[in-house]
């Protein structure tokens, strides 16, 4: 089963996704977590992806759909997957696409987590806190929100033309949310 996750920050995307790839057996591949380790070890993408994610901006279409591409094409997700923070961007999922095809491989569902603005920027809030990450201070988070709108929804449609779509409301507890996941999927 191949599995797109889409949905704001603070929308429980991340969490979700690391449980749903543990139940089915998924690769579980979380650009951001990516990107947070290429910064540590200071490598050249990590170099360049830090300004921008810093702001709470994307990184270029162009760096992300590299590393991805180099995924994809090892072979790496032949047994299945969850996209957790990839595609972002319209020009990110029409690359994905062409990609996906050229190795015959199918998305099956695009999750959808809906959650209310107030409660994501709740969730973000306590997040900062709890993990003390420099890229979710208020100011920022209102940017990601913002990139979100402009730049990531639009690909809702996109998937939506291609009946892929699986809305799940968000704002539930995990567990619930959880649930209703799987029941989309299966
Ligand atoms: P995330 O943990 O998914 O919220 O990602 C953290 C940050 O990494 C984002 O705010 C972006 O700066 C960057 N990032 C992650 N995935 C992508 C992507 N697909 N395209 C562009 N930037 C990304």
């Amino acid at each position: 089963m191949n599995l797109i996750f889409l949905g704001p920050p603070g929308s429980g995307k991340g969490t979700q996704a690391i449980r749903i790839a543990e139940k089915f057996g998924l690769v579980h591949l979380s650009t951001g977590d990516l990107l947070r380790e290429a910064v540590k070890a200071k490598t050249e993408l990590g170099q360049q992806a830090e300004g921008f994610m810093s702001r709470g901006d994307l990184v270029p279409d162009d760096l992300i759909i590299g590393l991805i591409e180099e995924i994809v094409d090892s072979g790496e997700l032949a047994n299945g997957f969850i996209l957790d923070g990839f595609p972002r961007t319209i020009k990110q999922a029409e690359s994905l696409q062409e990609m996906l095809s050229r190795h015959s491989i199918k998305t099956d569902h695009v999750i959808l987590l809906k959650v209310s603005d107030a409660v994501i920027a709740e969730r973000i809030k306590g997040r900062a806190k709890a993990e003390g990450r420099s890229d979710d201070t208020q100011k920022i988070v209102l940017n990601r929100l913002a990139v979100y709108v402009e730049q990531t929804e639009p690909i809702v449609e996109f998937y939506r033309n291609e009946s892929l779509i699986k809305e799940i409301e968000g704002e539930a507890a995990p567990e619930e949310v959880f649930e209703r996941i799987v029941s989309a999927v299966s």
